[in-house]
């Protein structure tokens, strides 16, 4: 593959087989492929070019129509980025469960994300996608139907695995199953061109749908009927929907799955984190659960046995899970143990670093006087604030000024207009001969000093600031209300 492409898109696939080293036991051949390497991080991107390509040939996608569709969040990530690329409108319907990186990344991609109760669970959000589908006649992607998403895995994955392997062949293939499309896709490719290699499938032990046997109830259009009965909530996100898929159904059907293996949510986390630490893999949870049912099998396998094991995506999209839950913000005790092995840049101690050199004096100018003079009697900018443009205490005073609603004109001190002649410093220097105040922000309302961030949010907090917005005439919205404090951000906190 050449490493120059026209568009994103060209990079999705080709993802890398790695080998595990010291997680694996002796004498087993155990590989990974890094679905995380695709652009934006899993498996799904794959999925999401296959079922939009498809349908823009089947002439079902019309260029500009709306493309909706139900997902756990990966699936979302990739749709949004191939929709973005090829300027479709996106709307996500999602569990408000997922993890919350998920929901912000896809908006961050100009998605639109609509949130289901987290009790409906996945056919909630299903449902949801069919209603608004129906109602405003948009491109339904069908992700756990649609056979474009187990023919992209056959067509990509399944062939990357068949080359990777050609010279030594493959004696088992590890899978979980969402949709079932990686499943579906790639199992029938190996039965045909590597008829050794055993499928096994994994699925949470508290959770079993294919384990049980139980069939899933279908209504006439083969949609899923209820919850399957096996289905109970699980940590590995991505993975055993509440009900089995069409795709994962015929997978069953056709025998394309030679075992099943349940899998339980700890060792889940554990192999995703002993991945991390022992082999700098960095994976998501489904990836830890892929691995340990990977290691069930070669602990029982002969020595020479060769596994592969598919790993879903990247382990930044748990920060806000339970993967992340004992992974300390602030120094642990050994971190605090290394701090004090030195003498300097402690926060026990005094700061040791050298006084910051004094900024050069620069005085205010005539034309920065006249500047303020003019801003300040504005009667077209009631509420001035003089800031800069990196400072988190402005930022803060920005999140508060957004909650209100509140039309304010910033000054940007550091900003390239003001660098230019060293304006900005002229006018810093003329506003601290007219406040007395040589910090910034400072914030004025109707030609008044308020004061910086404390002073501005402790206004907020007693009702003195909202009396002077009215007083000026300024437009707000009074209803707001919010702790102000709670918008700087955690290290300017006082510390306890
Ligand atoms: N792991 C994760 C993290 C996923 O998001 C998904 C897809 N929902 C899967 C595994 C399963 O992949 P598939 O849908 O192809 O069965």
């Amino acid at each position: 593959m050449g490493r120059r492409f026209d568009n994103i898109l060209g990079t999705v696939g080709h993802t890398p087989v790695v080998r595990i080293n010291r997680l694996a036991p002796p004498g087993i051949e155990l590989f990974v492929k890094l679905e995380s390497f695709n652009p934006m991080g899993s498996v799904k991107d794959r999925l999401a070019l296959g079922v939009i390509e498809d349908a823009e040939r089947r002439g079902q996608l019309k260029p500009g129509q709306t493309v909706i569709e139900a997902t756990s969040g990966n699936t979302g990530i990739g749709l949004a980025m191939v929709c973005a690329q090829k300027g479709y409108p996106l709307v996500v319907t999602m569990a408000e469960n997922f993890s919350v990186e998920r929901r912000r990344m896809m908006r961050f991609l100009g998605a639109r994300v609509v949130l289901t109760p987290a009790a409906e669970k996945g056919s909630g959000m299903l449902a949801k996608a069919v209603e608004l589908a129906a109602r405003h006649g948009w491109f339904l992607c069908r992700q756990f139907e649609n056979e474009a998403n187990a023919e992209f895995h056959s067509r990509t994955t399944a062939v990357e695995i068949v080359e990777d392997f050609a010279d030594v062949g493959l004696d088992c293939w590890v899978t979980g199953f969402g949709t079932g499309g990686t499943l579906k896709g790639v199992a029938r490719v190996l039965r045909e061109q590597s008829p050794a290699t055993r499928i096994v499938v994994c699925e949470p032990d508290n959770s079993p749908l294919l384990g049980s046997g139980l069939r899933q109830s279908r209504a006439a259009d083969g949609a899923p009927a209820a919850s399957h009965p096996s289905f109970r909530p699980h940590l590995m996100q991505g993975w055993t929907p509440d009900f089995i898929s069409g795709l994962t159904e015929e997978a069953v059907n056709e025998g394309l799955i030679d075992e099943v293996v349940p899998v339980s949510g700890d060792e889940a986390l554990r192999l995703s984190r002993e991945l991390a630490c022992r082999e700098g893999i960095f994976c998501g949870i489904t990836a830890g659960a892929t691995l340990a049912g990977g290691l069930q099998l070669a602990r029982r396998s002969p020595p020479g046995t060769r596994i592969l094991c598919m790993l879903p995506d990247t382990g930044e999209r748990y920060l806000s899970t339970p993967l992340f839950a004992d992974i300390e913000t602030e120094m642990t005790a050994q971190e605090l143990e290394i701090s004090r092995s030195t003498p300097g840049y402690r926060f026990d101690r005094p700061s040791s670093a050298p006084p910051a050199p004094a900024a050069p004096a620069v005085a205010a100018t005539p034309g920065a006087e006249a500047f303020l003079t003019e801003l300040l009697s504005d009667p077209d900018r009631p509420v001035v604030m003089f800031a800069l443009e990196w400072c988190e205490f402005c930022w803060s005073l920005r999140k508060l000024f957004a909650r209100l609603a509140l039309d304010y004109h910033s000054v940007d001190l550091d900003s390239a207009r003001f660098q230019r002649n060293s304006e900005g410093t002229a006018i810093r220097a003329a506003l601290s001969d007219r406040t007395g105040c040589v910090t910034i922000p400072q914030v004025f309302i109707g030609g008044d000093f308020v004061g910086g961030c404390t002073e501005v949010f402790d206004e907020f907090g007693s009702g003195r600031l909202q009396q002077r917005l009215q007083d000026a005439g300024v437009a707000f919205d009074s209803s707001v209300s919010v702790d102000p404090y709670s918008l700087l951000p955690a290290w300017l906190h006082p510390r306890s």
